[in-house]
Parts: C-alpha cells; structure tokens; sequence
C-alpha cells in the first residue's frame, strides 16, 4: 500500500522541511507551491511539487482526482495545511481586502484542501490531518487580527473535523508554531524581531525542523490516538 502526504506551501520554509521529513519516512510527497517554483536543489527528487492555488475549490478537487487516479493502493493520507499568508494593519487600517486575502487562503484553503481529501481518507480508512496554525492565534496579535481569525477558525475547524473522522480512523490536530526563523518574518522590523526574541524563554527563534518534528510524530502510527488537539511548537512563549 501506498501512504501520501500532501503538504501545501510545501517548497519553502516549514511546507519544505516537513516535505523532506515526510519524503524520508517513506511517504510519497506532494508539495504545493503557489507562485514560486522551486530549484531542483531546493527538495528530494522523488517529492513531486504541484503548482495550485489553494483558494481554488476546482482546481483543488482536479488535484485531489489526480492523485486518486495516479495511486491505486492508497494505505493512508496525511495532509498537511501549512500554506499561509500575513497582510499585516492594524484594524483601524485594514483594508477588506486584506481580511478577505488572508481568510481566503489560511482558512477556505484549509477547508478547500481537507474538503477535497476528505472522501479520500474516508475510503482508505486511514488518515492524518493537521492544520498549522500559530501561537498569534492562541494570544491574539496587535496588527494580525486578520491572520489570528484565520488561524483561530483553524482551531474550530479541527476540533469538529477530529469528531468526525474518528470512526474512520482519521485524526485532526492543529500545529501552533511560536516565531520560525523563515521568510515570513523578512518583514518583521528587526528591533521588533529582538524584542520578540528576548520574550522567548528558550532564547531563539525556532527553526523549520522544529516544526518539522512534531508533524512528523503525529503523523507516525504511534500517534494515532492523539486527535483534536493542538501541539505548540514555540520554545515556552506562550503557555496556554
Ligand atoms: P513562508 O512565507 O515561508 O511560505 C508560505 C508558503 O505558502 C509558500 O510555499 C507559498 O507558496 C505557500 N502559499 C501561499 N499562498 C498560497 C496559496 N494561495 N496556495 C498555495 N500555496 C500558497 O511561510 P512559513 O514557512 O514561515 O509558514 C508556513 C505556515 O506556518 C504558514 O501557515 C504560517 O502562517 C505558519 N506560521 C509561521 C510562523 C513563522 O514564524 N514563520 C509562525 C506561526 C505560524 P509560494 O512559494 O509559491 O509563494
């Protein structure tokens, strides 16, 4: 039987280091990119990168009867909802745009995505989803209340979903990662950055393979038990 795992924004930062962790542990890798194709050297050459907007139900549901027709063995699916966007303002400067931008492919591409595979779990009777979400989803973040919304409807998202694949041996958990070192915090002015890192009792930002970790163990059969939940991945900045 075959096991696929299906990671958005899965040619960089955390999507890239959970792509290679997953492609190592012998699942055969799907990793979606959106607008930036990857270099060959960037991941292994058995993961296969995907160009698909997850905010595009169709396009997301032609992908899902792609690899439907490409495996006919399908032992188990993990999918991995780990494309995300910031439109940083604070509210009073928020544009609607940017709301609607960052719950688009935050939360509808959770939805879309999970929406799409769903059926796909059901019938192998096997599945692993986990949301990554973010530590600004649990504290709430000054200028961020469009990406927390996203991220918090994640947490919902999960638990209700944890309900209902359980009888089909699907488990739903969210990842909560605190600040990781990747290019989403390129725009993050440095004494801010500074200041966020001195409030982190480990001292350091975390890194993409921090993450990449604690994917990887909830995806592992021993993990199987553990649904509905969510794993903070932050070096002890937020405790909740
Ligand atoms: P990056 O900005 O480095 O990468 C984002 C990825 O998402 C890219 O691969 C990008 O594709 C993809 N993507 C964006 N929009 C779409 C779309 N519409 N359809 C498909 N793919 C899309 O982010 P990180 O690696 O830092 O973050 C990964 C996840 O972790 C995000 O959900 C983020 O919110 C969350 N997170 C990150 C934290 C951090 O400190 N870095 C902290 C907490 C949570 P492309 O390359 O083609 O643009």
């Amino acid at each position: 039987m075959t096991t696929i795992a299906i990671v958005t924004g899965g040619t960089r930062g955390i999507g890239r280091a959970v792509s290679l962790r997953l492609q190592e542990a012998g699942y055969r890798v799907y990793a979606i990119y959106r607008s930036r194709a990857p270099k060959p050297v960037d991941l292994h050459s058995d993961i296969k990168t995907v160009c698909l907007d997850v905010r595009d139900y169709e396009a997301c549901k032609a992908f899902a009867e792609l690899v439907e027709s490409q495996v006919t063995d399908i032992g188990k699916i993990v999918l991995i909802n780990n494309a995300g966007i910031t439109q940083d303002a604070m509210f009073h400067k928020m544009k609607p745009e940017d709301w609607h931008n960052v719950i688009a492919v935050n939360l509808t591409g959770t939805f879309n995505m999970s929406h799409v595979f769903w059926p796909l779990m059901r019938s192998a009777g096997s599945g692993r989803l986990i949301n990554i979400s973010s530590i600004n989803a649990q504290s709430g973040c000054a200028g961020q209340a469009n990406y927390c919304a996203s991220k918090a409807g994640l947490l919902g998202l999960t638990k209700s979903l944890a309900l209902e694949g359980a009888r089909k041996n699907i488990s739903v958990n969210t990842i909560a990662p605190g600040y990781i070192d990747t290019e989403m915090l390129s725009d993050v002015p440095e004494n801010v950055l500074n200041k966020i890192k001195t409030s982190i009792p480990m001292g350091r930002l975390g890194q993409d393979v921090d993450v990449a970790s604690a994917v990887a163990y909830l995806c592992h059969n021993e993990a199987g038990f553990i649904t509905g939940t969510t794993i903070s991945v932050n070096g002890g900045q937020h405790i909740s």
